[in-house]
């Protein structure tokens, strides 16, 4: 469909970063352009339905990009969800490995309030690490997580066999 050609053509593949042997996929090119970046931000909204989710959670940090513009333009608000020891206030944490060491990940305890409906947002889907902390962490902290959308998905790293059975949204899948 549109989008995901609007996706495949603001996507720059960046060899050896962050380190030797990765192709990262910058989307940077997306985000500096306001047309693209505000179809693919009402592509978001309206795939799910704007009626359909209360919050937007963001991820550290370029799921606060995403956020932010499909929580602007749905109407409701964003809560972030950061890297440790980000956060002011007391905080739910969720731990997970990486391919070297770990990662944690955080939120405000008091972020939601019970049966807030949230939807989750990312720019890249990888393995799927730091979206099924991020899930876990969501509903630990009382909300219900009703959709989750990136902008990029890479299937042959098996994200969406990962989180089943929980639904994946990605505009675009490579
Ligand atoms: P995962 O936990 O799924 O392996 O990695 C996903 C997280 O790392 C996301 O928060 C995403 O922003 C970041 N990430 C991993 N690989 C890439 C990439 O190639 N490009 C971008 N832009 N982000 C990536």
């Amino acid at each position: 469909p549109e989008v995901a050609r609007l996706v495949a053509s603001r996507v720059l593949d960046v060899p050896d970063f962050p380190q030797p042997g990765v192709v990262f996929k910058d989307l940077m090119p997306l985000f500096a352009d306001g047309k693209a970046f505000r179809e693919v931000t009402d592509g978001i909204v309206a795939y799910h339905g704007r009626e359909s989710f209360d919050v937007v959670v963001g991820i550290e940090a370029r799921g606060f990009v995403v956020a932010a513009a499909v929580a602007y333009a749905a109407g409701v608000g964003v809560v972030p969800v950061r890297k440790a020891g980000k956060l002011p206030r007391p905080a739910h944490s969720v731990s997970y490995a990486l391919e070297y060491g770990e990662a944690t990940l955080e939120v405000h305890e008091d972020a939601f309030t019970a049966g807030h409906r949230v939807l989750v947002v990312d720019d890249v889907l990888a393995t799927g690490g730091t979206a099924e902390a991020t899930l876990d962490l969501v509903e630990r902290a009382g909300g219900t997580v009703t959709g989750f959308t990136v902008l990029l998905e890479l299937a042959f790293l098996g994200a969406r066999k990962r989180l089943a059975p929980r639904p994946v949204h990605a505009l675009l899948t490579v």
